[in-house]
């Protein structure tokens, strides 16, 4: 039997290289290997300010991000978290074996909670618990996630732990599979919409060359005489060592170091890796942007074999609990 994967995305709007190297990406490669869960986890976008409207179409794009990047519906089980409501019901029987205190510890909720004063909300709290749910109501073994997300999963096994000692063995402890860190064209920050500092996997070779070319390099090379240093080089370290191959990493890292390329030439080697790979992502986005029916059919029938999963466990735990009323 395969072990089982969950990894998990908030419908953010449009996707970008950031989500697609660190994620989908790696994700359709997983699928061969794995029995792969991968979830639209709507309920965890709520817990900051949001529209109604907005929100739809998210799920709806990040779908679409989803089977543009290769995910297919036919090895892995796409799933939207809202339509599963068995994560919910989870939820609440893990809220009460979770101590708050570490809740309050989790570095995410400290830093959402500084960023919206006005709005620290129960679920900004639980928001761990609730991702401790995403993964074990599957009973996953392995969670591909960024380093960010690290003490999240180091919760979701200290619940599982506790669970398991006070009811008896019931879920595994999943180990994370981290995917590397891609920083923004700004060099500094994680890629963000909010930024502006990302590549969107929808936009034309004309956009993603406007944001590519005034991108942040090594600083040291004021000039084009002067020589730089390719790993202290943001343009290198997240996006050539993710799009180009072995042979132009020699030319670039020597060509660097020695000033016989300018940045400007290293940025087209760049572009044009970039531009042959998300292509084809490009041109499926925009058909199934048409294919609204299908893109949801894929959604709600993997929320239905996800429910079927979901209510497996959920009996199990209920029943665990003494919750076995109907059996
Ligand atoms: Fe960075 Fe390339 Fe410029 Fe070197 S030549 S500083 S690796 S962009």
């Amino acid at each position: 039997m395969k072990k089982r994967i969950f990894s998990g995305a908030q419908p953010t709007g449009r996707l970008h290289i950031g989500n697609y190297l660190g994620a989908l990406k790696n994700w359709a490669q997983l699928q061969n290997n794995y029995d792969c869960v991968f979830g639209i986890v709507d309920y965890h976008a709520i817990t900051v300010p949001f529209s109604p409207q907005e929100i739809k179409k998210r799920v709806f794009d990040c779908a679409v991000g989803f089977l543009a990047s290769g995910i297919d519906p036919e090895k892995s089980i796409i799933m939207l978290q809202s339509l599963v409501p068995q994560h919910a019901e989870l939820t609440w029987i893990f809220n009460c074996i979770s101590p708050v205190q570490e809740l309050m510890r989790v570095p995410t909720f400290k830093e959402k909670a500084s960023q919206q004063k006005g709005n620290v909300n129960i679920g900004l709290l639980d928001y761990p618990v609730l991702m401790a749910v995403d993964i074990l109501i599957y009973k996953a073994e392995f969670v591909p996630v960024g380093d960010d997300q690290i003490p999240h999963i180091e919760l979701t096994r200290e619940i599982a732990r506790e669970f398991n000692k006070r009811f008896g063995e019931t879920f595994p402890e999943p180990k994370e599979i981290v995917r590397p860190r891609m920083l923004g064209l700004d060099g500094t920050n994680k890629m963000s919409k909010t930024l502006g500092n990302c590549i969107y996997l929808d936009e034309s070779p004309d956009e993603i060359w406007k944001k590519l070319a005034p991108a942040v390099t090594d600083t040291r090379r004021k000039k084009r005489q002067d020589p730089g240093e390719p790993n202290d080089c943001n343009i290198f370290k997240s996006y050539h060592k993710a799009f180009s191959n072995r042979e132009e990493l020699t030319y670039v890292e020597k060509g660097c170091r020695n000033a016989s390329i300018g940045c400007l030439d290293c940025k087209r080697i760049l572009f044009d890796n970039i531009v042959k790979e998300l292509t084809p992502v490009r041109e499926k986005i925009e058909r199934f942007k048409d294919k609204k029916d299908y893109v949801m059919d894929v959604i709600i029938e993997g929320s239905k074999k996800a429910g079927v999963l979901a209510d497996e466990t959920l009996r199990e735990v209920k029943q665990k609990i003494g919750f076995d009323y109907l059996s």
